[in-house]
């Protein structure tokens, strides 16, 4: 998953980077508005992140931006702790959620997972399709109950296609979100991935849970558990 952090203060930017890409995702990241909602508008993203006071254009500007170019992904914005005018305007602006400064780092990594898994139309942390069982807090997988080894790659694939299970998702987007701008982008590489992927969910090749469809891309095919 691909997270956009629009936020001046460089010490928090990097901190929010840092600790996000440790949680398994692809930062980009943005120092003013205006650098923010070019990114945001560029870039394949899955959530931003807004602080609302920046240069350039505001917090509250981007995001109304984004929103009338049709950007439907998560925003979070970061407000000040005693400022509920702030929240009630980033919220009316098109914000999804807030975090109010100074804040944990595991807060705002909580509803950045809560806001992706919810766009994916999912109730609850523990994602469940068929037999095959991934819990995006802890970053495990099992199916069938048995824990399965999966390496970073492989996870962030697999999160990926479940959050969206029955959608196809093209090898451009999985390389776009997977991968930051400097890596070579090979979508050789994703191929492999996902076939070491599928041999380790379905050794005896029994369940099919990932889908190929020629030209477009992957799906994750087994039914997702209404419960989940
Ligand atoms: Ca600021």
């Amino acid at each position: 998953m691909r997270v956009l952090v629009v936020e001046d203060e460089a010490a928090l930017r990097e901190t929010l980077k840092t600790r996000l890409a440790a949680s398994g995702f692809t930062v980009d990241e943005a120092a003013d508005g205006n650098e923010g909602l070019y990114a945001g508008t560029e870039y394949p993203i899955d959530l931003a992140i807004v602080d609302l006071g920046l240069p350039g254009l505001t917090g509250l500007e981007v995001i109304r931006r984004l929103r009338a170019a049709r950007k439907t992904f998560p925003v979070l914005i970061l407000t000040a702790r005693d400022n509920w005018q702030d929240k009630v305007e980033g919220l009316q602006a098109g914000a999804d959620d807030y975090v109010a400064k100074p804040f944990h780092f595991e807060e705002v990594l909580a509803r950045v997972q809560a806001l992706l898994r919810r766009a994916g139309g999912w109730a609850s942390p523990l994602l469940r399709c068929g037999q095959v069982e991934l819990d995006t807090r802890a970053q495990t997988v099992a199916v069938g109950g048995a824990p399965v080894e999966l390496t970073t790659f492989e996870y962030r694939i697999l999160e990926h296609l479940m959050l969206r299970a029955g959608d196809v998702i093209s090898k451009t987007e999985l390389t776009e979100r997977l991968y930051d701008q400097d890596f070579e982008r090979d979508s050789n590489v994703i191929e492999v991935l996902v076939g070491r992927l599928r041999r380790k969910l379905d050794p005896q090749e029994q369940l099919h849970p990932i889908e190929t469809l020629r030209g477009r891309g992957y799906r994750f095919a087994l039914p997702r558990d209404p419960a989940s």
